[in-house]
């Protein structure tokens, strides 16, 4: 059987949907498991309608009907008898949601973003079953919160492999059924209440499903035709890499290329099911394949993370910054749920690069003023080349400032800015 991941820009609209179903009738006859994201930037909207309804910070009835409006037209765009079930369940759907949202919030506003966010996957997963089965694609839907057994921490849920394993194995067993399709990112507690895996975790349940039921393959169906070098939006002349090994892929997504979530790599990598990333647009290429290689990645490639702050922090009394410090720092920055994208330390300091944050970061700083002298520039950019060579940090340092670099054998990361132009 083979798992087949579709995110949401390959569901974005009606015309999109019936494009997911010609690429899974190229797979008649076989057994699938369609994991589907929410469609198009629903997640976003869903978390301004969140935002709403938490912070009071918008029109929750505007968010609210905007969110309802584009799917019931993706609907319309699928289904023409207006007496199709599915209207009614998306009804049932959008009654739940907005009751849920007259009701008081709790204080917990990671519980309440899984509640709320965790919707975008149950409509798109709803309409595209239900649109395969009128296309003559039979298929089940599996509610996926009765598969994927996490703990309770909300918004980065883990999972409980073993019982995950008892429960899709028994969910999906394929006697009278070719294709469930199921939803990626959402899962739940033992106590049936919903969590999500994080943001853009839809991957990682593709990889979650297909090591549970010992898939052929997986594969990510995407807007690119496989992985690149780099994120064409920084970057001119990619190129797309046909093989990866499970190891330079997990060191990619690590670093923050965007291609795969980097949860998504290693269940994989322990059973030695491949990956396959291909275009949606494009189906009958060869998009790349991820498996299970001891050849190294000979192309340089390039992961840009912007919007970094550098972060660094001296001890008060000049006296060295040593373990017991060390400690103290990564414990506050792992309470706050900052991630270090880079690091590097003197005698004297401790510098880090991390994404910038409105919230997290200045409640960062403030904490770690009380004990520590400390310094930071935002706005930066992060550049990290695995296999570099001369050329190719020459090529991404033109008119930039350096303010840290990092390198190793093979990979070198520099934090750096624009060098003001008087
Ligand atoms: N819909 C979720 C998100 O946009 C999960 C995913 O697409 O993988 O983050
Ligand atoms: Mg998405």
């Amino acid at each position: 059987m083979k798992v087949l991941k579709f995110g949401g820009a390959s569901v974005k609209d009606a015309d999109s949907v019936k494009n997911v179903a010609n690429i899974l009738s190229l797979y008649r006859g076989e057994k699938i498991v369609a994991v589907i994201s929410a469609m198009g930037k629903t997640t976003n909207a869903l978390e301004k309608l969140l935002s709403a309804y938490y912070y009071s910070s918008g029109d929750i009835d505007e968010e609210f009907s905007k969110i309802k409006a584009y799917h019931i037209d993706i609907a319309k765009g699928l289904f023409t008898d207006s007496n199709h079930e599915i209207y009614s369940e998306l009804e049932n759907i959008f009654a739940f949601l907005k009751t849920k949202l007259l009701l008081p919030n709790s204080d917990n506003y990671d519980y309440e973003y899984d509640q709320i966010v965790s919707i975008g996957e149950i409509i798109s997963s709803k309409i595209l079953s239900a649109y395969l089965n009128s296309a003559g694609i039979n298929n089940s839907w599996i509610d996926a919160r009765a598969v994927i057994r996490t703990d309770h921490i909300y918004r980065e849920a883990r999972i409980d492999w073993t019982k995950t394993v008892e429960l899709v194995k028994d969910s999906m067993q394929f006697n009278h059924e070719k294709i469930y399709v199921t939803q990626g990112f959402i899962g739940s507690t033992a106590e049936h209440i919903t969590t999500t895996l994080g943001r853009e975790g839809s991957d990682f349940s593709a990889a979650i499903l297909a090591y549970s039921l010992n898939a052929e393959e997986v594969i990510i169906w995407k807007d690119v035709s496989g992985v690149l070098n780099a994120d064409p939006k920084y970057f001119d002349n990619t190129i797309k890499l046909d093989q990866l090994s499970y190891h330079d892929a997990i060191e990619l997504a690590y670093y923050g290329a965007s291609v795969i979530h980097p949860k998504t790599i290693k269940p994989l990598q322990n059973k030695k099911i491949p990956l396959y990333v291909k275009s949606f647009t494009n189906p009958k290429i060869e998009g790349t394949i991820i498996r299970s290689d001891k050849t190294e990645l000979a192309i340089p490639s390039f992961i840009f993370k912007m919007n970094q702050v550098l972060i660094t922090i001296a001890s008060r009394d000049f006296s060295f910054i040593a373990e017991q410090n060390l400690g103290d720092i990564f414990y506050k920055l792992s309470n706050l749920g900052v991630r270090i994208n880079v690091m590097q330390n003197t005698a004297l300091s401790f510098s880090i690069s991390v994404d910038w944050n409105e919230k997290k970061i200045p409640e960062l700083i403030k904490l770690l003023e009380k004990d520590y002298i400390i310094k930071y520039n935002t706005n930066l950019e992060l550049v990290t080349i695995r296999n570099y060579d001369n050329e190719t940090i020459e090529r991404v340092t033109i008119n930039k400032e350096i303010l840290l670099e990092e390198k190793s054998r093979n990979t070198i990361q520099m934090v750096m800015r624009d060098i003001a132009i008087l």
